[in-house]
């Protein structure tokens, strides 16, 4: 057993205007961290591209339609202030959506211990009929629907430790009693969302905001209370939304988390999953917008999956 890495090469071609957070470098530098010797015996996957059929877990048919019909030829159409689609997006979306189901595949076939999935565009923003955020689809949220109904679990938890809400799984998943969702993130900060007061249908949601400055100490204590929820919950797969923007480097926001807080969050989730599910992670990339601070924090997340994977 060991760690599975998801990408594909069409999540270069996802491309923004110039001088936007979410660029292709992000990508570029994680996966020339990951080239680094200590990597070489993660097993290296190609991202499927997922049917339509995939993406209607969590959306509607005029999400999807209205985004194929938008998809340019050339140059970008905006969605929202901060979300564009080019010519290569819609390719990129697919396969960001069929390399966390196939994440999921493989960790529940066991395949593999745990699997990160580096792909964009990132997809915690996305709501049912709203593209935002940078994100077009729910990836993680769609994964976790793909667990629940293709695989028939019973259980699934999905953590994010993005430092924005997680708002598009949270309304991809607020009437889903199979799914607990919880996220930690800075408030106030985009997109406003994620008081404590929102707690989905079921009670399943848990939101944890910060203030900003904290640091790893704080962050250590809200993810021990995250945490043991998760564990009431018995989940039998651990989802994650790996964004790596509550960095004390990242530009947007003003968290002071580091690399070895990354490497502890992701340890701890590990012992969630080896306690209630054999292990079984499945972490997906969401933000981080600093090169050097994004790439050393996938690389911290992704040593401690490999520790853990045996
Ligand atoms: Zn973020």
């Amino acid at each position: 057993m060991t760690t599975i890495l998801f990408s594909h090469e069409a999540a270069l071609n996802h491309v923004n205007p110039p001088g936007h957070p979410e660029r292709v470098a992000r990508l570029e530098a994680i996966l020339g961290a990951l080239d680094a010797p200590e990597f070489s015996t993660l097993l290296r996957r190609e991202a499927p591209r997922a049917e339509a059929s995939e993406v209607l877990r969590c959306h509607p048919q005029v999400h999807l339609d209205r985004i194929e019909a938008l998809a340019p030829e050339r140059g970008f159409v905006s969605l929202d202030p901060d979300t564009y689609l080019s010519p290569g997006s819609l390719e990129a979306a697919f396969r960001a959506v069929g390399a966390a189901g196939a994440a999921v595949d493989a960790v529940l076939k066991g395949h593999a211990a745990n699997a990160f999935v580096a792909m964009r565009p990132p997809g915690h923003h996305a709501e049912r009929e709203k593209a935002m955020g940078f994100c077009l689809f729910g990836n993680v949220a769609i994964a976790a629907k793909r667990a629940l109904d293709y695989h028939g679990l019973q259980r699934v938890a999905v953590l994010d430790f993005d430092v924005h809400h997680g708002n598009g799984t949270q309304d991809l998943l607020w009437d889903e009693a199979r799914a607990f969702f919880a996220s930690s993130h800075q408030m106030p900060l985009y997109p406003g969302s994620g008081h404590p007061s929102e707690r989905g249908v079921h009670g399943q949601v848990m939101n944890v905001p910060l203030s900003p400055g904290t640091g790893g100490a704080e962050m250590r204590a809200a993810w021990e209370g995250i945490l043991d929820r998760a564990r009431e919950f018995q989940p039998e797969l651990v989802l994650v939304s790996a964004g790596f923007d509550a960095h004390r480097d990242d530009p947007l926001a003003g968290l002071m988390w580091t690399e070895s807080d990354f490497a502890w969050v992701t340890g701890a989730i590990c012992d969630l999953a080896e306690e209630t599910c054999a292990g079984r992670v499945v972490s997906c990339l969401e933000g981080g917008y600093d090169l050097d601070a994004l790439a050393a924090s996938v690389a911290a997340h992704v040593r401690v999956l490999m520790e853990r994977g045996g």
